[in-house]
């Protein structure tokens, strides 16, 4: 049986030494903008967004709410579905607003700082615990399609299909509670699934989980 440390063990002996895009030092509004634009496309994608942001002076919520709308559309086309990012971003904005400064939002406590960007146009689970982990620094378990994928081939935790908060309590009960380590979690396993565990043809031959995987003992058949 395969136990959740030995797959942290080799997660990191695979991946420790790569570089993740968020990182402790990530400035937090620049976190926020980049959760938002990532929804529904890949990250090179939101980067490039997100570089033309901050080319054009307008990472911090000052300068981004001074602009009309159709100027933040322009930005942020190149993350995809661009209008409807842009109505995203500005339901956000007004939440900052409504507390006054991103640092006062990011300082509610957790639950309520979830419960407020839950309640914001356009923010689902994932993107308000990537918010609350790496923005606000506060101790969030962020589930995506990379640790379903991954944990569903290794056989382990709920359906990869189950709700986000049945994965979201299998992982807390596995994962040490402190932020630094919920990230550093996070971060390997997206590294995986980019790097090895990909969704269509996995490179398990380079993979260190290979002997305690599932999927790579019985792939299913081809069609
Ligand atoms: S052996 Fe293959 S399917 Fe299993 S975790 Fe590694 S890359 Fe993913």
């Amino acid at each position: 049986m395969t136990t959740f440390r030995q797959v942290l063990d080799a997660l990191e002996r695979m991946h420790g030494a790569e570089r993740w895009h968020w990182t402790a030092e990530s400035d937090p509004f620049e976190v926020a903008v980049g959760a938002i634009l990532v929804q529904r496309t890949a990250w090179t994608n939101a980067e490039r967004a997100v570089d033309r942001l901050r080319e054009a002076g307008a990472l911090d919520p000052t300068a981004l709410s001074a602009l009309p709308a159709g100027a933040i559309e322009e930005l942020v086309r190149p993350s995809g579905q661009y209008r409807t990012k842009a109505r995203k971003l500005r339901a956000f904005l007004d939440l900052v607003a409504a507390h006054g400064s991103l640092d006062a939002l990011l300082a509610l406590p957790a639950p309520a700082l979830r419960e407020r960007l839950l309640e914001t146009w356009g923010i689902g689970e994932e993107t308000a615990d990537v918010i609350a982990l790496y923005a606000a620094g506060k101790p969030a378990v962020v589930v995506d399609s990379y640790a379903r994928r991954l944990f569903g081939r290794l056989a382990l935790g709920p359906a990869p299909d189950a709700p986000y908060r049945d994965w979201q309590a299998y992982l807390a009960g596995a994962l040490p509670g402190d932020a630094p380590a919920l990230a550093r979690f996070h971060a390997l396993v997206v590294l995986h699934g980019k790097r090895l565990c990909l969704a269509r043809r996995p490179r398990c031959g380079d993979c260190a989980l290979a002997p305690r995987c599932a999927f790579a003992s019985a792939p299913p058949l081809s069609p």
